[in-house]
């Protein structure tokens, strides 16, 4: 389709959490959604903020319901989320995600790592360490070349909990990223205590960061405490040279956003940033 590199999504959805009875409508078609194969992973490139070099893509769930706009996953975690269904659809995207790279790194692209998204709910809900085992070894993928995104509030929220399960997600050597860092509210003892490997720069301080002093401070302040813990740091949503020049200037080594490309299909990301001429 000719706008699948756009993030143009369908209003219906809005109606449909407009009120509770939609809300369970919206369950009911998403069970069915996951059953029918609806859903389709989008990738972003992630890339080095010096050289331009491409380091891996960070994957992203969109629900394509057959002749309907496209939902954005926005609209529908919340919801996977509560009802629980987010553990069956949160092992889909694991497992088509690393079955992808396993594809691409097959076909000798240098496709570097995959960056997942992982909810807190579905961690909570479900024997991540045994899931996490079982699609590495599927797709004999090194663990390192697996990325772990989690966000700083819902990291907050389930303190020790999920203190002990990074730990053990840690053994086995994937990354763990902290997501829509600085929105949360953060205590940096954690940082340390779950040896992270990288703070992501939420996409609200980069909007404005050509124009704003106070998110250039709070984007500084963040590159600064990464350093000082050698964890590294990624900023999402850059739209601007002017953005990605100022997070040069700040140390921050890795970024994504549309400047580079919006979140595109798998074929599209492979033709685009892998094997560009080739078809
Ligand atoms: P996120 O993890 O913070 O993902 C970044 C969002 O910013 C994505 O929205 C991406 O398309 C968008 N984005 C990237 N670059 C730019 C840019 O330059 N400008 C702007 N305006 N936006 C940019 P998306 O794909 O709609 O995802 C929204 C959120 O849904 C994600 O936020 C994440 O929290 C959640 N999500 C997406 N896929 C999954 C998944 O597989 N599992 C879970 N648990 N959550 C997911
Ligand atoms: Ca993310
Ligand atoms: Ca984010
Ligand atoms: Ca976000």
């Amino acid at each position: 389709a000719k706008s699948q590199g756009r993030n143009t999504y369908g209003f219906y959805t809005e109606d449909l959490t407009r009120s509770a009875s939609r809300r369970l409508e919206l369950e009911t078609r998403l069970r069915r959604a996951l059953a029918n194969g609806e859903f389709v992973l989008y990738y972003q490139p992630v890339k080095a903020v010096a050289d331009g070099r491409l380091l891996g893509a960070e994957a992203l769930v969109r629900w394509l319901p057959p002749g309907e706009p496209m939902v954005s996953p926005a609209d529908f975690i919340p919801i996977a989320e509560e009802t629980g269904l987010i553990v069956p659809l949160g092992e889909w995207v694991l497992r088509t995600a690393c079955a992808q790279l396993r594809e691409w790194l097959d076909a000798g692209y240098p496709a570097g790592s995959v960056a997942v998204n992982l909810s807190v709910e579905q961690i909570r809900r479900s024997d991540m360490e045994t899931l996490l085992r079982d699609v590495l070894a599927e797709t004999a993928l090194p663990a390192h070349r697996l990325e772990l995104e989690i966000t700083e509030s819902s990291l907050m929220e389930h303190g020790d909990q999920a203190e002990t399960l990074l730990s053990a997600l840690k053994a086995l050597g994937v990354g763990l990223a902290i997501d829509d860092f600085g929105t949360g509210y953060s205590s940096l003892a954690y940082l340390k205590r779950f040896s992270i490997d990288k703070l992501k720069i939420d996409r609200s301080f980069v909007k404005d960061l050509a124009d704003d002093r106070n998110d250039l401070a709070i984007a500084a302040a963040i590159v600064a405490v990464a350093r000082a813990l050698d964890i590294s740091v990624q900023a999402e949503g850059v739209e601007t040279e002017a953005q990605l020049g100022l997070l040069h200037e700040l140390g921050c080594g890795v970024f994504q956003g549309y400047l580079c490309s919006p979140p595109l299909p798998a074929d599209a990301f492979r033709e685009r940033f892998l094997a560009p001429g080739r078809t």
